[in-house]
């Protein structure tokens, strides 16, 4: 019995390693390049008014980066979706309703994932080439929904936990002891768990932290791209 228990366990968890191998295969984490580039994401967005403070920020440091969007902010706020593009950064789609999306199937995931390409698309005229799995969590179904609607998924290399972190200070302490070329930075514009849009906190710390990190990570010889920027120097 227990020889049994043992081995059921055994090729249950092999099958979950396996499964856990073959949806992350294609996600990006942490693009091997030759030179010193990072790209700064910020997640859960658009949420105003901290995503017009954090444009403010990256105009006046002249530097791009990458918004993952929630669908359900883009269509509250398309106009600030406009606003992000149109100052030279780059939109994903970071889902609709921002679950974890580890189950099988992926009809779901299609339809979640394609809301989100609509309302992205309402406001800039085109479709998103990137997305970011809520919570960092990919399963097979997820992995096939990606695929049908060609869309590459990104990871994140670095983190100052800023979705609970308020200290500014150690959420820039904590992604600067952590920096390495080609490091796709995640930071939060907006929040994970809010479902109404305008019902978002401040990302102050965030903002204040971006601008450190910007200031640091400038002086140590880095150049700030855009996750697809990052991707092009990717060495095979
Ligand atoms: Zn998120």
């Amino acid at each position: 019995m227990l020889i049994r228990l043992g081995i059921g366990f055994t090729v249950a968890l092999v099958i979950l390693v396996l499964a856990a191998v073959w949806s992350y295969r294609d996600v990006a984490i942490w693009p091997q390049v030759g030179e010193k580039v990072v790209a700064l994401t910020f997640d859960d967005g658009p949420n105003p008014p901290h995503t017009q403070a954090l444009l403010r920020e990256l105009e006046s440091a002249q530097v791009s980066a990458t918004f993952f969007m929630k669908g359900a902010n883009a269509e509250a706020f398309p106009e600030l979706v406009r606003a992000v593009a149109a100052a030279g950064h780059e939109v994903g789609n970071h889902s609709f309703y921002h679950r974890p999306m580890l189950a099988l199937g992926s009809a779901a995931y299609v339809e979640e994932l394609q809301r989100t390409n609509r309302a992205l698309e309402s406001a800039l005229g085109y479709l998103p080439h990137l997305f970011r799995p809520p919570y960092g969590l990919q399963g097979i179904g997820l992995t096939n929904a990606l695929k049908k609607l060609e869309l590459r998924s990104i990871a994140m290399g670095v983190h100052g936990s800023d979705w609970s972190e308020k200290d500014a200070g150690l959420i820039t302490d904590a992604i600067l002891a952590d920096i390495k070329p080609g490091a796709i930075v995640l930071l939060h514009d907006g929040h994970a768990d809010v479902a109404d849009p305008d019902a978002q906190d401040s990302r102050a710390a965030t903002v204040a932290a971006t601008r450190a990190l910007i200031v640091a990570l400038r002086a140590d010889g880095y150049r700030f791209l855009t996750v697809s920027e990052l991707l092009a120097l990717e060495q095979q």
